[in-house]
């Protein structure tokens, strides 16, 4: 089996790849000029900032770079693209010949360009509109040799590129999608336009099963381009497949070739690195760090920070307890939070809401694990069918394990181990 994906994302940028109009309007046909119309006689002009972000995300992926890209135009006829052109690249694209580890397996990065993307075609009642405000936005595209061969790589090479193209400004969101290409024998097969990794993975596994169904029937795959249905879990054909020949590519004469050799990039961040390297460093488990940290650079943060302080199991607990609460802080208020977390204290949303606005909670001496206990004894003592009822349905032990946490104050999750080890049930 061979899978490999072309991925598009949308370019950060404050306006379009090859004009001064603003990217992301809402009013449709408000953000436009004659360049991303299309119109005859203008002249487009590359958006640096464009530029500086594909060959950040080109080096980040290990690509080779070469000292000048170039453009070309990519011809077909669609509405939404009424200079019957898409300004793309193809021999000298951003960059080429990379790699992303996942462990000990390489995925190959093919190449990694810059093109526009088209204008917008929506229905209304009766009427097919255009909005022309999409038309000109900067997308690159990333795309793998076939050298993802199992769901689990998919789902790994997938995660570790959001992370990085997360790091470098990119809003992975919003607007990632990927086209699916895969075969179990000659034919090749793409899934086009599919976004999110569960989607991802459920449409290589939809499309790996039947195709394995019509091989073991001695029949050839069609070589085809289909659409995923996340609502069925399916895909469906929807057209015979183009190939780069059927494109009738052309050197894009209005843009000359760009240096890239005084571009400044951006420093890229390897989350799964530095989450094995604290795993490693303070004996943590490198996978929980690694969900903490890989899209949220306010954890990245507050873990690099606190990591020499404070132990990692507190410092783990507090993070999943921000990322609960959807809070963000600086190092100083997380301190608090970990004060919490030591002083086995309650970690509710209020408390958490405070201390991000800049305000105090009071933690007192702090419980002890000996006072916890103490509580579930003498609750246990006011209750006594309570042991044995718990040993029946181990459920009843949340009402014991709330009504300690409520009385103490103290974190319902500490209190729980202690419940169950007290009862001799596992949590
Ligand atoms: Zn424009």
């Amino acid at each position: 089996m061979k899978i490999g994906l072309e991925v598009h994302v949308a370019l950060p940028t404050k306006t379009k790849l090859f004009c001064s109009c603003k990217t992301y309007v809402e009013e449709p046909n408000t953000s436009i000029c004659p360049i991303c119309m299309g119109m005859p006689g203008s002249k487009p002009k590359l958006n640096k900032e464009a530029l500086k972000i594909g060959l950040s995300v080109s080096e980040a992926l290990h690509c080779k770079i070469k000292s000048r890209i170039g453009f070309v135009r990519k011809v077909y006829f669609y509405p939404d693209l009424p200079k019957s052109y898409q300004i793309s690249q193809l021999y000298d694209p951003v960059g080429y010949n990379g790699y992303v580890d996942l462990g000990s397996k390489r995925i190959n990065i093919r190449r990694v360009q810059l093109e526009e993307d088209p204008a917008r075609i929506y229905r209304e009642d009766d009427y097919t509109l255009l909005d022309f405000n999409r038309s000109g936005t900067p997308l690159l595209e990333i795309v793998t040799e076939p050298d993802i061969q199992s769901e689990e790589e998919l789902r790994g090479f997938y995660a570790e590129l959001r992370s990085i193209l997360y790091y470098l400004g990119i809003d992975i969101d919003k607007e990632m999608k990927a086209d699916l290409n895969i075969s179990l024998s000659d034919s090749r097969v793409e899934i086009k336009n599919v976004t999110g990794i569960k989607n991802l993975v459920d449409a290589a596994r939809y499309e790996i099963k039947r195709q394995s169904a019509l091989i073991e029937k001695g029949e050839e795959p069609r070589v085809e381009t289909r659409s995923y249905l996340p609502e069925r879990m399916t895909t469906e054909r929807t057209r015979e497949k183009e190939t780069d020949e059927e494109y009738g590519y052309i050197f894009e004469p209005d843009l000359t070739f760009y240096s890239t050799t005084n571009v400044e990039k951006i420093e890229p961040v390897y989350a799964s690195a530095i989450a094995k390297e604290y795993a490693e460093k303070y004996g943590a488990s490198e996978k929980t760090l690694l969900e903490l940290i890989a899209y949220d650079r306010n954890a990245m943060e507050l873990l690099e920070t606190s990591a020499h302080r404070h132990g990692m199991q507190s410092i783990i607990s507090a993070l999943e307890t921000l990322k609960k609460f959807k809070v963000q802080m600086d190092p100083e208020k997380f301190e608090k939070v970990i004060a919490l977390v030591e002083a086995n204290a309650a970690l509710d949303a209020e408390r958490i809401n405070i201390i991000a606005k800049g305000g105090e909670v009071k933690i007192g001496k702090g419980i002890s694990e000996k006072e916890i206990e103490e509580d579930i004894e003498k609750f246990i003592a006011k209750n006594p069918g309570i042991v044995e009822e718990a040993n029946r349905n181990p459920k009843s032990i949340n009402a014991i394990v709330g009504k300690v946490a409520k009385e103490t104050g103290a974190n319902a999750k500490v209190v729980a181990e202690l419940v169950s080890k007290r009862l001799g049930i596992k949590p």
